[in-house]
């Protein structure tokens, strides 16, 4: 490590601190050679303490990069690669071992979010998979895209995969996302399913954007057909992400969306939970 990258703090309050270009600027060739190896990440930033990106208490690392651009992203600072801290692998095992003990003690956890990560699957994996020879339960948080970056092998070593599912239908997902396709997506929930591997639903409640019920039922039923699904989670939208819009002077649709109500909420968990889900 060489200038201030050494320096920079790997810990961030939140997910929520706007940080960008924290670290040295990394070569063309020394990204591709980090992509290909998993040898180096780029993170916004690890943060400790979440109660909400599975279960228990966990450590995240929250990755740069991702190919979605949905309209009510919190963190569109992640968006791109370069914008995160060069982090070279030992650093990021080393930063995770400090906490190791604690969340085993507490039945607590990893989870490793973005951005998305699969953005820098082999970072992502190599980082998973010492996470998980330290007996740590592990988790991604990730919206499914490039699922098939990960081998069947590879999944076994994750312990829970929190797929951020935006809508059902291509239309809607389109919509959302900036125009990416959600076939992908959908495909990879049915692997997860296929393997058996454990899968949380997420799905962002956004007034007069994503609560429409029919994409609500449809997803709903299709998670609860999967058979691997052991929980559906409705995120309340929010605006504190808002100012990283602002800040990164990018045009954000949502500036005067409110949040849902807690009855909209409670509403969007039931249509989750009639398809037979465990929602909350
Ligand atoms: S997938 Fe996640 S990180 Fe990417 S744009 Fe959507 S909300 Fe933001």
């Amino acid at each position: 490590m060489t200038g201030m990258t050494a320096t920079v703090p790997l810990e961030a309050k939140s997910p929520f601190e706007m940080r960008v270009h924290l670290g040295d600027e990394v070569g063309e060739t020394d990204v591709r050679t980090a992509l290909k190896t998993g040898d180096m990440g780029f993170l916004h930033s690890f943060t400790t303490g979440s109660a909400v990106d599975g279960p228990g208490l966990r450590v995240v690392a929250w990755t740069t990069a991702c190919m979605f651009r949905c309209q009510y992203c919190h963190n569109p600072d992640t968006w791109t690669l370069s914008n995160g801290i060069p982090v070279p692998l030992e650093r990021a095992v080393g930063h995770l071992q400090l906490y190791a003990n604690g969340l085993k003690r507490m039945n607590g956890g990893f989870t490793i979010s973005g951005g998305e990560p699969l953005m820098q699957d082999r970072f992502a994996i190599r980082l998973l998979g010492a996470a998980h020879d330290m007996g740590i339960h592990t988790a991604i948080e990730t919206n499914g895209f490039l699922g098939e970056r990960l081998s069947d092998d590879e999944l076994q070593a994750i312990d829970l995969v929190l797929l951020d599912m935006k809508a059902f239908t291509l239309e809607q997902h389109k919509k959302v996302t900036g125009g990416m396709d959600n076939a992908p997506v959908i495909a990879f929930a049915r692997r997860l399913a296929a393997l058996g591997r454990p899968m949380w639903l997420r799905y962002v409640l956004v007034p007069g954007l994503t609560d429409v019920v029919a994409e609500m039922e449809q997803l709903g039923a299709f998670a609860a057909n999967l058979g691997n699904v052991e929980r559906a989670e409705v995120l309340p939208f929010h605006q504190l992400g808002k100012y990283k819009w602002e800040n990164l002077g990018l045009d954000y649709k949502l500036a005067d969306t409110p949040m849902p109500s807690p009855e909209a909420v409670a509403a969007a968990v039931e249509v989750f939970a009639q398809q037979g889900l465990e929602a909350c």
